[in-house]
């Protein structure tokens, strides 16, 4: 047997060739629309296996799941054997090496290639990092929307001013609705204002279908676009908290200046 020397663990991308990944299976689970891919790591030679996500967890952008099964789609996969190759502290799997793959569908399951569009690459490697920290991500935002839910409830409390005992004694039934009106676009204001200030901060909690080429695309660009859209969410939270606050304190005046009944 010949002594080799042992693969040391390198994050980096490695161009393959059809020939190296010629002998990937392509599995398709029970129930499940995209496949599982297993072979041998082109670099390291030790077995991987790598199943094919259909979503991935984002913040803001509507979507709809995949229903149909993709025609094409582009994955980077990243060797994850289990052999030992001195990786660094925190990484579990793998030799660290990974390469970009093509799935075509081909009768009810897919055939593997390699794909030569390096363009994919990027949308391809964020999905990555998204995958590897979204556990990490929905636990971050579920905790900060506590805070924001029972801020919502908190809300109720600005209803007080009318809602007092006696506080509406002696007005005429136009009048308690001229309340009601301001009372109600002050809570709903408040409300947008809480949730669209949330929603710039933390991310609308949702999966999104990352199904084919197209779907990764956008939702790259999404990612990319995320300042923006959170900087304009957040000057809306800004108006509403006005809008609100103007209400009530109209509620307030309604509530003490109109004239009552003796
Ligand atoms: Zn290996
Ligand atoms: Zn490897």
């Amino acid at each position: 047997m010949s002594t080799q020397i042992p693969i040391t663990y390198d994050n980096e991308f490695i161009q393959v060739t059809d020939h190296d990944i010629a002998g990937w299976r392509v599995d398709m689970p029970e129930g499940k629309r995209l496949p599982t891919l297993a072979g041998n790591c082109p670099f390291c030679q030790h077995s991987c296996t790598y199943p094919v996500a259909e979503e991935v967890l984002q913040g803001g952008t509507p979507s709809a799941g995949i229903t149909n099964r993709p025609p094409q789609l582009t994955r980077l996969i990243i060797c994850n054997c289990r052999s030992g190759h001195n990786r660094p502290g925190g990484i579990t799997l793998g030799c660290g090496r990974c390469w970009l793959v093509l799935l075509t569908k081909s009768g009810a399951s897919y055939d593997l290639s390699v794909q030569r569009d390096l363009g994919m690459l990027p949308a391809a490697e964020a999905l990555v990092d998204a995958q590897a920290t979204q556990n990490a991500r929905v636990h971050g935002a579920a905790e900060k929307w506590i805070g924001g839910i029972s801020a919502i409830y908190s809300l109720f409390s600005l209803a007080g001013v009318a809602t007092a005992k006696n506080a509406l004694d002696g007005l005429s039934s136009g009048q308690r609705w001229l309340v009601a009106a301001a009372m109600l676009s002050g809570v709903t204001a408040a409300g947008t204002a809480l949730v669209l200030g949330y929603r710039a901060a933390y991310g609308w909690v949702r999966m999104v279908a990352i199904g084919d080429d197209e779907k990764l695309r956008q939702w790259h660009t999404n990612e990319g676009d995320y300042a923006a859209r959170a900087a304009r969410q957040l000057s809306w939270a800004i108006y509403a908290a006005f809008g609100s606050l103007a209400a009530i304190t109209i509620m307030m005046m309604l509530v003490w200046f109109l004239p009552r009944a003796p």
